[in-house]
């Protein structure tokens, strides 16, 4: 919060100059305050700023932003301490959320809006982040050269009926990284490092590029199905880019573990800062961003689903079908993440 610097220096500059205070009741000028929180985002679409313009005709609350990595992010919380400007941290991929929860980076917060908001395995238990926009991690195919009902499940990759066929980012996405996470929980450790050195035997080249490459590559006939997520295929099928649009129109999506625990989801998410100056602009921007009314705009702006249940998702992401997804509570992804990393390299998964 700061005071209203022009409103208090007109009226220094007023009795200054000898003339009369003006005649205002209980010095309401100076009083007057800007009210403002500050987001350190990892998130970078057009739609997030034009929800913080609404937000703030709604509220006067005045949305600061900055933005870089999750990582860059991270760090510079840690350095400043308890003098950080930052009051909530937006990052994609739950595993990142995590991490700045486990450096106690963030802090707990009690909003029924917000528990009602949020599905219980899409935020943290005590409040200290909450999911703001979901995606499920899935698979793209080529319907010539696979056909529906070959696929089952995210173990089956691991079949020598998909090798030299799969495309897929590296490890060091967290993507990935989530996704094997969640295959620990599910599977177990050694399952995980089995599937994961299987699915490494089956991949039709080196893995490189992002989620968006490896759609390309199908479409370039370099591999058959690729592991992406859901909103990737959103950018694809309406970027301005023909090669881009063709190639996402070119692949069909499949939900994986239908008949079984359901597809692997992820967040973007939200998390009150531990040293917030503005904790309570923070709570309520977190409030209006997971309300039914700003949901569905919100996730749109990223081909994302919403996580408000209340919410419709857009009619592309409709068009996919509606889909069983894994309940798994998303803390997991980040408490297993090192995990997932170690075994990534313990599969030559580079
Ligand atoms: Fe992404």
């Amino acid at each position: 919060m700061r005071i209203n610097l022009i409103a208090a220096a007109a009226l220094l500059f007023a009795i200054g100059c000898g003339e009369q205070a003006p005649k205002i009741s209980d010095n309401t000028i100076i009083e007057e305050e800007v009210q403002e929180v500050m987001v350190y985002s990892h998130r970078h679409y057009d739609i997030d700023q034009v929800l913080f313009d609404e937000f703030e005709a709604q509220t006067g609350i005045h949305v600061n932003v900055l933005n870089s990595s999750a990582d860059e992010l991270t760090v510079r919380m840690q350095n400043e301490g308890e003098n950080s400007p930052a009051d909530l941290f937006f990052t994609s991929d739950a595993a990142n959320i995590v991490n700045a929860q486990s450096l106690g980076l963030l802090q707990s917060v009690n909003s029924a809006l917000l528990n009602n908001a949020v599905p219980l395995n899409m935020r943290a238990v005590d409040g200290s982040w909450y999911g703001l926009t979901m995606r499920a991690r899935v698979l793209a195919y080529n319907p010539d050269k696979v056909s529906a009902d070959e696929l089952t499940t995210y173990e089956d990759l691991a079949n020598e009926n998909w090798a030299g066929r799969i495309l897929v980012r590296s490890s060091s996405s967290t993507y990935n990284q989530s996704l094997l996470a969640s295959i620990i929980a599910n599977d177990g450790d050694s399952a995980a490092l089995a599937w994961a050195s299987a699915v490494r035997a089956n991949m039709a080249r080196e893995p490189k590029g992002n989620d968006r490459d490896q759609v390309k590559a199908i479409a370039a006939g370099e591999g058959d199905i690729a592991i992406v997520n859901t909103y990737y295929i959103g950018k694809l099928v309406n970027s301005e880019n023909e090669l881009e649009k063709e190639a996402g129109e070119a692949v069909k999506l499949f939900f994986p573990n239908q008949d079984g625990r359901g597809a692997h989801i992820n967040i973007s998410g939200g998390g009150v800062t531990k040293y917030a100056p503005n904790k309570e602009n923070a709570i309520k921007l977190l409030e209006f961003l997971t309300s039914v009314e700003v949901q569905q705009r919100f996730a749109d702006g990223n081909y994302e689903y919403p996580v408000n249940p209340n919410a419709q998702p857009s009619e592309l992401l409709q068009s996919w079908g509606t889909f069983k997804m894994d309940l798994l509570p998303l803390q997991v992804l980040g408490d297993l993440n090192k995990r997932a990393v170690e075994i990534f390299n313990e599969a030559s998964w580079n």
